[in-house]
């Protein structure tokens, strides 16, 4: 059946969100019409406030609400009693969050934006690894010095080959800086972000 033109577009759009499908976009999009004015006002600013007030951390890649201070840095690398000397490289921002939550971990972070995937080279092209080689040297020619580095990738195909990559990165600066994985707990082929608080804090314990 031919939809009216502005319900087909916004399944189109809706339907590239992960796990949507355009017969879920389809729902969502009736669904959105039959809500109140209040709560389709809701939507819209919540759709509004996502892309024109968040920013970009430029030192780790996490995403944080914009300052009226006009700082770029995130909450996270702005927190002096942080241990500066710590970088744990995770995938993604809900990695990150997973990890947070913790509440053991106090280093900062950088966050990749993705894996690498043997079948699809340009993937790392996208991903923040560059970023994180000249943040490790720029830092390394201060005072401040970063000792460790916690390579937190999951330990599938595509994490593995990536902390293979980064490691081999790293190394090749000749910097004198500890790398470690996250230890044994997390399940072969798991992941980070869903792993529960207790295996991440054994995993970032027993990291070597
Ligand atoms: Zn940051």
């Amino acid at each position: 059946m031919d939809l009216p033109k502005p319900i087909k577009d916004f399944v189109q759009v809706f339907s590239q969100l992960p796990g949507i499908g355009p017969r879920q976009a389809t729902r969502l999009a009736f669904w959105l019409l039959h809500q109140k004015r209040e709560t389709q006002h809701a939507f819209y600013r919540a759709f509004t406030n996502l892309f024109t007030k968040t920013q970009i951390c430029p030192s780790c890649f996490f995403i944080s609400e914009k300052e009226s201070t006009g700082s770029k840095l995130c909450k996270i690398c702005r927190q002096k009693q942080r241990d500066q000397s710590l970088i744990c490289v995770v995938e993604k921002e809900t990695d990150l969050i997973s990890i947070e939550n913790t509440n053991k971990y106090r280093g900062l972070y950088h966050v990749l934006g993705g894996l690498m995937s043997e079948l699809n080279e340009n993937k790392k092209q996208k991903l923040n690894i560059n970023q994180l080689l000249t943040r490790i040297k720029k830092v390394s020619k201060t005072p401040q010095k970063i000792k460790e580095i916690i390579l937190a990738l999951n330990p599938t195909s595509e994490g593995n080959l990536t902390t293979y990559t980064l490691e081999k990165a790293i190394k090749e600066l000749n910097l004198d800086i500890k790398i470690t994985k996250l230890g044994r707990g997390l399940p072969q082929g798991g992941e980070v972000e869903f792993a529960d608080a207790e295996t991440l804090v054994n995993a970032l314990e027993g990291r070597k």
